[in-house]
């Protein structure tokens, strides 16, 4: 399937100088939606995947459909201030600043195999980020993948110690 042709373009959003990859023409297809979703589980049915870990916001579209093909559990990944347990953090640089992001103590234990979802890689810092908090839990991250990849931003270099798929590339 053409998955890109389900993937709109949308200059200056949210800022202005920003082309953002909107897939919501891919999400309200029945046929795209199932196809990307067996697409993304492809080759990883018998890799005994514990947990799908999903990145807000859009990480948490996919992320449970993968969850659910793979028998596995979904953990979401959030904003600060986000999730009602106890959480860890972890920050990361952003071009100007620098963000966090939290996941429940409890949602991965140690010694899960554990698939990373989000819908798209840009610069990898939220990959990044994500990658410590699971390694920190304990868990053994068996692949990174991802609907988009905007090449040119290099956000496989930030994650290269692991196996990395997205379905799209630009
Ligand atoms: P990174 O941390 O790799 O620079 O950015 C990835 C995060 O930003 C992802 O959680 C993703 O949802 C969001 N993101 C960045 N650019 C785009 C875009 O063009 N389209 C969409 N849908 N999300 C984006």
């Amino acid at each position: 399937m053409d998955f890109k042709s389900y993937i709109r373009d949308v200059p200056d959003f949210p800022k202005p100088g920003i082309l953002f990859k909107d897939i919501t023409p891919l999400l309200q297809e029945p046929k795209a939606l199932k196809m990307a979703a067996d697409a993304l589980v492809e080759g990883l049915t018998d890799k005994g995947i514990d947990k799908v870990v999903g990145m807000e916001s859009r990480g948490f579209l996919f992320g449970p459909l993968l969850a659910e093909r793979l028998g596995a559990g979904f953990v979401p990944i959030r904003k600060p201030g986000k999730l009602p347990y106890k959480t860890l953090n972890e920050s990361y640089d952003l071009e100007y600043g620098t963000d966090t992001l939290e996941i429940h103590v409890d949602g991965i234990e140690e010694g899960d195999k554990v698939l990373i979802h989000d819908d798209v890689l840009a610069t990898g810092g939220t990959a990044f980020a994500t990658t410590k908090l699971v390694e920190n839990l304990g868990g053994i991250i068996v692949q990174c993948n991802f609907l988009i990849e905007l090449s040119f931003l290099n956000g496989r270099e930030r994650i290269h110690s692991f196996e990395v798929k997205s379905l799209i590339t630009y």
